[in-house]
């Protein structure tokens, strides 16, 4: 039917070609930040962190130095640390677990919706308890949890969002970072608005918040020199503002071309059966995915991970970029091994484990590419539906 060895290697992901239109605007504003010698918290800082504001819908946002140090720093304000829980998906990236356990709190592992990969709102109201300080949803791939569902369960425990993959998403109307009482952001080079290194913004409504993460990510300090709390340093380079606010332009654009992809991944599933083989992923009513990774499962019939591989080595044989987000749920990670976590504790986070593999997606990426990689899918689905029928 299709191309057995193709030439055309596609990769996972290219941010050389989403930088280059844009390389003389990125170094004019390299050149503006170098000369004006303002390089911590300046003009281009405050300029960036206002767009970002209004971009998400939110009052106030607060730059610093990464996505992670974005949710330690509210964690920071709320005070928390031994003896503290803070509840959060398992079926994540490591830095929102990671924020919880550098405070020396109690990360409280909740499991996700299979239709989403999103937490889970009926376990996270079994996990509440007394000590239950926050819940930190990860609007996972592009996607919002479930809000609504979130706060009912939370009730007046506050929600960090973790939308460090879900810049421009859209709940109902809003955007990720307007949805709780905080949301985290990062400009890690890979996220759908990267930088060139590290950043990260924390939006919220709450002016009180604000003030105090302003004074939380430069050492406490308020007025200076004068330390009434421990706070830490964690800049946003005005380097780094600059060049977002260049990109921030095209984000939009960017999240269309995602948008178009994934729909041409959609009529290529119908055109060629991906499924039973391949199961493509699903947005849930009333939200807009900006699609930060295109996550699709494949299930083996023994519940292990052996046809999800052998996904991932057709595509490798024919150098298309294909990754594992995430190969182990947080809560069976060695580091929290005293945390007490069995296997079989949280199904569907180790289910997802096993069957998840993230597909190109960028807007970047040409149509013959993204054909390129639809023949491959409709190979392995046709190879396991003629397996199935013999
Ligand atoms: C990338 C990411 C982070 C951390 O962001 P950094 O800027 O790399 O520190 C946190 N949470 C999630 C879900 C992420 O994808």
């Amino acid at each position: 039917m299709s191309t057995a060895n193709t030439a055309t290697p596609v990769p996972m992901l290219d941010v050389n070609r989403q930088n280059a239109p844009l390389l003389a605007d990125i170094e004019a504003a390299i050149g503006e930040v170098c000369r004006s010698g303002a390089f911590v918290h300046g003009p281009a800082c405050k300029k960036f962190e206002q767009q970002i504001a209004e971009y998400c819908g939110a009052e106030h946002a607060v730059g610093c130095a990464s996505g992670s140090d974005a949710l330690i720093l509210p964690l920071m304000a709320l005070g928390i640390g031994a003896g503290d829980e803070v509840i959060i998906p398992s079926f994540t990236f490591f830095a929102t677990a990671g924020a919880v356990a550098r405070l020396g709190a109690t990360p409280v592992f909740a499991d996700i919706l299979p239709d989403t990969f999103n937490i889970d709102p009926a376990d996270v109201a079994r996990k509440i308890t007394p000590r239950t300080k926050a819940v930190i949803p990860v609007h996972l791939f592009g996607q919002c949890a479930d809000m609504r569902a979130l706060q009912a369960a939370a009730g007046d425990i506050p929600l960090i969002e973790d939308a460090a993959q879900a810049i421009g998403a859209e709940y109902h109307g809003r955007r990720a970072g307007a949805l709780g009482w905080c949301g985290a952001f990062s400009f890690y080079p890979t996220k759908n608005l990267g930088g060139c290194g590290d950043g990260g913004v924390i939006t919220t409504d709450d002016a009180d918040l604000a003030a105090q993460l302003r004074i939380l990510r430069d050492h406490g300090q308020h007025p200076r020199y004068q330390h009434g709390i421990v706070g830490m340093n964690s800049r946003l380079d005005a380097l780094q503002a600059a060049i977002l606010s260049v990109k921030l332009t095209r984000l939009d654009a960017w999240a269309l071309g995602r948008q178009a992809n994934a729909e041409r991944y959609e009529s290529a599933a119908d055109r060629f059966s991906f499924a039973p083989a391949i199961e493509l992923p699903t947005v849930a009513e009333g939200c807009r995915c900006v699609w930060n990774q295109y996550t699709v499962r494949v299930a083996s019939r023994d519940g292990s991970s052996d046809r999800r591989d052998a996904l991932q080595k057709l595509l490798a044989d024919r150098q298309i970029g294909a990754a594992i987000y995430y190969p182990i749920p947080l809560h069976l990670q060695e580091c929290f091994a005293d945390l007490g976590y069995q296997r079989g504790d949280l199904p569907e986070s180790e289910r997802a484990a096993k069957e998840v593999l993230s597909l190109p997606i960028y807007g970047e990426m040409t149509a013959a590419e993204q054909e390129v990689v639809i023949a491959a899918l409709a190979d392995f689905a046709a190879t396991a539906a003629s397996k199935q029928a013999a």
